[in-house]
């Protein structure tokens, strides 16, 4: 009798990662985030190296302008090569923020040591990493690096997303 195994095929949600310019800038920590991202089981769809205009920049971040810390926020991303990548895993968006670590360089530094930004970060801006921080921002940031993966892309394909969550 022949015996068959049913494989349930799990469900991949997409998250952009951006490496920032601090870290692109050093070739062994670029090297060293891309090992934690293989050690942390993501599958690296695809990445791309790139860097931002002004006004690429101001458009991203948008959501913070206002805020004291925008304009340098946006001198700094523009400031030189940004690294992109998707992410796939069961649950990449929240997978990678927790590897990437908080915001603050400080309690990146003192809470969470041993998180890309524990270990990477220098200053509340240059703090080594991007995650997108929801479905919908996944969604729309992944199509701005990624116009291909874009959900008028996909209509256009012909072909089904539903091996995977924005
Ligand atoms: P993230 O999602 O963890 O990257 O954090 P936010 O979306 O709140 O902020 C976007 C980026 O703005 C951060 O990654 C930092 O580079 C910068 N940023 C956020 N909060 C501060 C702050 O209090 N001071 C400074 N200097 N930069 C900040
Ligand atoms: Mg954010």
């Amino acid at each position: 009798m022949e015996a068959t195994v049913r494989l349930s095929r799990p469900v991949l949600q997409l998250t952009l990662a951006l490496v920032k310019p601090d870290a692109v800038a050093h070739p062994l920590i670029l090297q060293a985030i891309h090992q934690k991202i293989l050690e942390n089981d993501f599958i690296i769809v695809t990445n791309r190296d790139l860097t931002w205009s002004r006004e690429a920049s101001q458009t991203f971040y948008s959501q913070h302008s206002g805020r004291f810390f925008y304009q340098r926020l946006v001198e700094f991303m523009s400031s030189g090569p940004l690294r992109a990548y998707i992410l796939a895993h069961e649950d990449a968006i929240r997978h990678w923020r927790k590897i990437m670590g908080p915001t603050q360089v400080c309690r990146a530094r003192y809470t969470a040591p041993h998180t890309i930004r524990g270990s990477y970060g220098l200053t509340d801006t240059r703090n080594s990493t991007h995650g997108s921080d929801c479905p919908e921002s996944a969604s729309r940031e992944l199509a701005t690096f990624f116009p291909e993966f874009s959900e008028g892309a996909w209509a256009a394909s012909g072909h089904s997303r539903g091996d995977f969550l924005y």
